[in-house]
């Protein structure tokens, strides 16, 4: 298994005599306004890479400097991104929920939605977890300063704070975690109309309709949520898949069937060629496979995110950015110049928290001067749809692309009971196997629930698991976590509650 090379047991506690040496022979500043400020690690950018990687080298006793200009530590994850999508798609699942609940026999009379005070719990669950992750950063002796970082040169940043004045830090070595912002679309008006996700997370009011563009992660599960509220949702993707380039057809189609069932329209092969604001809304032409003209109240574009690699004075140092805008890095994930590593979105695909974070602690190792290399076999994915959709490891579809020959053992939600008692047959659970050594090199689920389940697919395939070794292990009953155990006994041909006749 190829791992990060972290060393068992991260705090400093579990690692006695670890204490990194400063090379400029630093004292730590637990003040801020002065005007210059030695560091051992400077690390820009608040988000889960740069927290992450900042607590870590602390815990380690290195002296650390973390810039970001929000007033917590949280980035785009905590702030306008992971968190408060959760926050809003649960108060979605509620509601459907509490529709549904009129199949079993229990009815509830149209829910009164607050818009006002579901923001405000919304907000209030981001402060709770920025304002925890500021305590830690307190605790650590982490100097944080609230402003926006600029290079000078490959050993000194500057560092403005948000009311002005200038801070100089003479670091050792840098992490640049800027992550990155929403792509947009050149030809759409510039309108409160059209809206971005952290417009569509502020929830200022639900629409009257609602054009989300891009079927990607942001597109779906913001549709799950405006849907939810009660908004005709109309999603248009300009590819003839949802979710494309992501988990496998086969996983995508069910999640598809129920955006369908509860989006007014789901265009694919679609693209808005034109947009024009007019008194009572958007009009936008489509063109594609469902050319058309249509009005809208409110219009969010989903279409990718952008790296922040034009982090001023970047180009004073030998830090390389590649055509796509990302910067390039080596497997410990240092740049071109050796005194500075990058971290998360700004340093390439997957553009996920849990990737930024893991990154970050292979750069904090690589800077205590360990060999490292961020090498995982499976960075899980998880689109928080209804029901959910999480793939880890090597997918059927990529499989097929590098001509690599596998086997795949899948079970059907409809043939679990713990998904029947749910009443959310709507799953499917998916093993991609080594025909020679029944190893397990893929998992992705379709299901309510999936992304608490991939879990176990991650740690079968970094662990070299056999699909003998999911057949084996007992899991509980009635749980969907039975479905992975399932689906490998599909493999050996003697699935409990799926009858494949005997060849
Ligand atoms: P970020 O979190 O982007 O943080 C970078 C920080 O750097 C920001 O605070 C920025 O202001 C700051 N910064 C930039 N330039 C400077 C500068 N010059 N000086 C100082 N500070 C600077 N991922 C998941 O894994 N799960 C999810 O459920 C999920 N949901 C998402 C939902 C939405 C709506 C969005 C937009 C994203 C979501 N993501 C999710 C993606 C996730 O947010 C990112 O992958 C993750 O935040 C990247 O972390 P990062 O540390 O690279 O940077
Ligand atoms: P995305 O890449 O997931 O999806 C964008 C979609 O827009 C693609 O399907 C693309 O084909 C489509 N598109 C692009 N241009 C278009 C156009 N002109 N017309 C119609 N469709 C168009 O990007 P996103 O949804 O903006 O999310 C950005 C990233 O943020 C994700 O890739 C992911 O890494 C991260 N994210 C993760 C989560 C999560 O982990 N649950 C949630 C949200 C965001």
């Amino acid at each position: 298994m190829k791992r990060s090379g972290r060393p068992p047991g991260r705090g400093s506690a579990r690692m006695p005599g670890l204490q990194v040496e400063s090379e400029l022979g630093i004292a730590h500043f637990s003040e801020i306004g002065m005007a210059e400020h030695k560091t051992q690690v400077a690390v820009i950018g608040g988000g889960p890479g740069g927290y992450g990687a900042a607590f870590y080298a602390a815990d380690q006793g290195m002296q650390v400097t973390l810039i970001d200009e929000e007033p917590n530590p949280g980035g785009v994850c905590l702030y306008r991104g992971c968190i408060p999508s959760k926050a809003l798609l649960h108060v979605a699942r509620v509601l459907t929920e509490s529709r549904e609940a009129a199949n079993w026999g229990v009815e509830f009379p149209p829910p009164k939605i607050d818009i006002n005070r579901m923001r405000a719990w919304k907000e209030g669950v981001v402060q709770k977890l920025t304002g925890g992750l500021g305590q830690l950063a307190r605790q650590r002796k982490v100097t944080y300063i609230r402003g926006r970082a600029a290079i000078v040169d490959a050993h000194t940043l500057t560092a403005t704070p948000n009311g002005g004045g200038e801070e100089r830090v003479v670091f050792e070595h840098a992490i640049v975690a800027t992550g990155s912002r929403p792509a947009t679309l050149p030809h759409l008006p510039a309108s409160d109309r059209v809206m971005d996700s952290t417009g569509a997370l502020e929830i200022r009011r639900v629409p009257k309709s609602l054009l989300v563009i891009g079927g990607g992660y942001i597109g779906l599960e913001m549709a799950t949520v405006y849907a939810a509220l009660g908004s005709p949702v109309t999603v248009v993707e300009m590819l003839p898949r949802l979710l494309p380039g992501s988990a496998d057809d086969d996983l995508v189609a069910i999640l598809a069937k129920r955006m369908e069932k509860i989006c007014d329209r789901v265009l694919l092969g679609t693209k808005v060629a034109e947009a024009k604001e007019q008194k009572d809304g958007v009009r936008v032409r489509f063109e594609g496979a469902a050319a058309g003209e249509h009005i809208f109240d409110q219009v969010l574009v989903a279409v990718g995110r952008k790296p922040n690699s034009d982090l001023a004075g970047l180009d004073r140092t030998r830090v390389k950015v590649n055509a796509r805008g990302f910067i390039e890095v080596d497997p410990s994930r240092r740049t071109a110049e050796p005194s500075i590593y990058a971290i998360g979105d700004v340093a390439g695909e997957p553009m996920l928290a849990h990737k930024a974070s893991h990154e970050g602690f292979t750069a904090v190792d690589s800077i205590a001067g360990r060999k490292v290399a961020f090498e995982p076999l499976a960075i899980p994915a998880v689109v928080f749809t209804d029901p959910e959709i999480a793939w880890c490891g090597l997918t059927e579809d990529e499989a097929k692309k590098e001509n690599r020959p596998v086997k795949v053992a899948k079970f059907p939600w409809g043939a679990s009971g713990r998904a029947t008692t749910l009443d959310r047959t709507d799953g499917l659970t998916k093993l991609v196997i080594d025909p020679e050594s029944e190893r397990v090199l893929g998992v992705g689920i379709v299901g309510t629930g999936a992304g608490e389940l991939i879990a176990e697919g991650v740690l079968a395939v970094e662990m070299s698991a056999l699909a003998a070794d999911l057949e084996l292990c007992i899991h509980p009953h009635p749980t969907l976590s039975e479905t992975l155990m399932e689906a490998a006994e599909s493999f050996y041909g003697h699935s409990t509650d799926m009858y494949r006749p005997r060849r």
